[in-house]
């Protein structure tokens, strides 16, 4: 279960088949919306924690069909304490 059933970036609820994202900060998103947003600003537009991954580079994520054939996709933040 997500913690929200619909996209707080468009608003649009989360379709069967459709990509979502979610992040370590349990909130969940379209991919494409979340990918636009990260462009303008790296935090969670919910609850306005840092997001440390890098678009033009590739990043870990998981993805994993659910019963409603919406396909969730998991980002695993990788921390570069180096960056610090
Ligand atoms: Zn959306
Ligand atoms: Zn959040």
């Amino acid at each position: 279960m997500f913690l929200n059933e619909e996209c707080p970036i468009c608003l649009e609820r989360f379709e069967e088949s459709c990509f979502v994202c979610e992040l370590f900060c349990r909130h969940t998103y379209h991919l494409n919306c979340l990918e636009e947003w990260l462009h303008e600003r790296p935090a969670c537009p919910l609850c306005q924690k840092e997001i440390k991954i890098s678009l033009e580079s590739s990043y870990d994520y998981e993805e994993e069909m659910m019963g409603d054939g919406r396909l969730k996709v998991t980002i695993n933040l990788v921390t570069n304490a180096s960056s610090n």
